[in-house]
């Protein structure tokens, strides 16, 4: 594979890598929920003690802060270079180190099969595959997923990554639970028998959002427009990372 083999994944600040923010992991966790089976609902319900998965979608990344935890820090995202082929991206996403978004998503859920009362683990798998829908964590080495574009926002200074996971999500102005039900009124739930094959195909999706998202930076200046321009392509993602999450959830726990 000549020189693509230019190590296309690389290491991301972990500060940086805060994915979906605390609304975007809630709205994809609220939305998942909606789309549980009655089975998986009652076992997650009790896993989680009663919580909700969106109240429980960023522990994930909560938990950066605990060195304890630090071996979790570099599963949060998978940055490939831009403009490879599908061939190229799965023989990549695959990787076991570093960037490992892809990779530990698989491993979690094998995890979770042979032992679904881990909590630790059905957490982290909750928030990753979140965050394998977040189109900037399937961004790219040189700019660290976005991180190091600046970028202008409504006047203020910010970078592609921050605008991704948080700011074009806040710009609606709506808490996560009014998010969760204008994209469960608008998007109907798709009933999806989990394969571990589509856990690439879901990253080769985010992945074509994150090079549409790449080509239009220069758009961003423009924020009104911009919002307008990708607000479906954003809740298309958060109603795919919802859907996702449940066929996940539903495969472990609902059987
Ligand atoms: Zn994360």
């Amino acid at each position: 594979m000549k020189k693509l083999v230019i190590v296309l994944i690389s290491i991301c600040v972990p500060i940086a890598a805060f994915a979906w923010g605390q609304s975007g992991h809630r709205i994809v966790g609220e939305l998942a929920q909606t789309q549980l089976t009655k089975k998986a609902n009652k076992k997650i319900t009790a896993l989680l003690n009663s919580s909700t998965v969106a109240m429980e979608s960023n522990w994930g990344d909560f938990i950066k802060s605990d060195d304890a935890y630090a071996e979790y820090s570099a599963w949060h995202y998978t940055n490939i270079e831009g403009g490879v082929t599908r061939q190229q991206f799965d023989s990549l996403a695959l990787l076991q180190n570093r960037g490992a978004l892809v990779y530990r998503v698989g491993y979690l859920i094998d995890e979770l099969k042979a032992n679904p009362n881990d909590t630790v683990k059905l957490k982290l798998l909750i928030h990753l595959v979140e965050d394998l829908h977040c189109p900037m964590h399937m961004g790219r080495p040189e700019n660290r997923g976005g991180n190091s574009i600046k970028i202008r926002w409504f006047g203020k200074e910010t970078n592609l990554h921050a605008l991704w996971d948080e700011a074009l999500i806040e710009s609606q102005g709506l808490s996560y639970t009014e998010y969760a039900d204008y994209l469960h009124r608008t998007h109907a739930a798709k009933s999806l028998l989990f394969d571990k094959k589509m856990i690439v195909d879901w990253a080769w999706g985010t992945y074509q959002i994150t090079e549409r998202v790449y080509a239009a930076t220069d758009k961003t200046v423009k924020s009104y427009n911009y919002i307008y321009e990708f607000k479906s392509v954003l809740d298309e993602s958060l109603v795919r990372g919802a859907n996702h999450l449940a066929s996940v959830l539903n495969d472990i726990y609902g059987k």
